[in-house]
């Protein structure tokens, strides 16, 4: 066993700017959920996404949770939402008792599936059970494939929320990834591209409603002098605080882009003549911000499974994670439907069975990265 410190698939990466931001959050006293840091923040994504508006919120759970209940998401309605993510997508369907319906991945970005999508939505509609809403999940860095998911959702007039919570700063023919739908999120949870320790943003065209998220997110009160509520409100806003590490992070996003970037390509410079070995590629329709280098392993063609090199890898001190368990896998979401790509083959359950989440830390050394693909080629060849 090596000696080194710890190796993390990602981990937070401070600039030394968010102190400075912090540190006016101190002097002015503004140590409180909302103030000028949180102005800012929301400014400075809108800005760089180029969305009309944004709201800082205190995750990107309750950024979906807020996006479900501005398209009046209720108990027994339909919400589609991609399979394979993280437990996050889903959770606010079921914080609204609605009933989520998992739609697959396509094999080429992950994201979800045109295909499958289409055979859904022909299906609910001839049910006269549209859904409410689709939430379309931007995995490990890259934009689903757009044109067809809003031409099907357009058609059927359904709208979408985009879960782009691990793809800032990631594109799709030009435009930015959370611009998509009518409602887009952004996680800064401690392992995303870039975070604030926790926290989260909602991002869209539609200002009213917006407007709408910061009233839910402020416990609902009305324009009284008394505390006054007609509705049921949550307590979701970013504090100030943690918005002026997001304002320092902002400023380094791009560096981070390009570091992660570099990441996948040595990882696939090195690893890809491997037998058995694919790293997942960028689609040409757009910029990956490779949040994630993810790796397949073909059980055809190499003896090593994803558990085997994420032990080698754990039992070095490198950390490596499985790809996310899809969710209709999920004893919680045992009951719920799901429409796979082509029927019969379930892609994400197969990208779960070969997949491993690669140590894409920016934090990382090129030595440190050195040493994570020599141990990888020594135990994949
Ligand atoms: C991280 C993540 C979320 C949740 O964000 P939080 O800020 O942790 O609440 C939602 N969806 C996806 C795909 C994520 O990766």
């Amino acid at each position: 066993m090596t000696e080194h410190k710890r190796i993390y698939l990602a981990s937070p990466h401070m600039s030394g700017l968010e102190q400075q931001y912090v540190k006016d959050a101190f002097i002015t006293n503004w140590v409180a959920p909302l103030g000028p840091n949180v102005d800012a923040f929301e400014k400075e994504v809108a800005e760089y996404v180029g969305s009309a508006g944004a709201v800082a919120l205190s995750s990107g759970t309750a950024a979906i949770h807020l996006a479900l209940l501005l398209l009046n998401v209720q108990e027994g309605d339909i919400v589609f939402c991609s399979s394979l993510t993280f437990v996050a997508s889903a959770n606010p369907i079921l914080y609204q008792k609605a009933t989520p319906v998992f739609i697959d991945s396509e094999p080429e970005s992950w994201n979800m599936s045109p295909i499958a999508l289409e055979r859904a939505m022909k299906e609910y509609a001839d049910k006269g059970k549209k859904p409410k809403a689709v939430i379309v999940v931007n995995l490990y860095g890259q934009s689903a494939d757009y044109d067809p998911l809003i031409r099907l959702c357009e058609y059927y007039e359904v709208p979408i929320v985009e879960d782009a919570a691990e793809s800032l700063g990631a594109s799709y023919k030009g435009k930015m990834s959370g611009t998509f739908g009518r409602f887009g999120i952004f996680s800064f949870n401690g392992n995303k591209i870039i975070t604030t320790s926790g926290g989260g943003m909602l991002v869209s065209e539609d200002q009213a409603a917006l407007n709408k998220a910061r009233f839910l997110a402020t416990q609902a009160r009305d324009q009284a002098k008394h505390y006054q509520h007609s509705e049921v409100g949550y307590n979701y806003r970013l504090s100030n605080v943690l918005a002026g590490i997001g304002r320092g992070q902002m400023e380094v996003l791009e560096e981070r882009i390009a570091r992660k970037r570099e990441i996948r390509q040595h990882y696939a410079k090195q690893l890809a003549t491997i037998s058995g070995v694919t790293i997942l590629a960028e689609q040409t329709y757009g910029r990956s911000t490779y949040w994630l280098t993810t790796m397949l392993l073909d059980p055809q063609q190499t003896e090593v499974r994803p558990a085997q090199a994420i032990d080698v890898l754990d039992s070095n001190n490198i950390e490596s994670r499985p790809i996310w368990k899809p969710l209709h896998l999920q004893p919680i979401f045992e009951e719920c439907y799901y429409y796979s790509h082509i029927e019969g083959e379930d892609v994400a359950g197969k990208i779960f069975e070969q997949g491993i989440c690669l140590p894409s830390d920016t934090n990382m050394t090129d030595a440190e990265l050195e040493e994570v693909i020599v141990l990888l080629r020594h135990t994949l060849s």
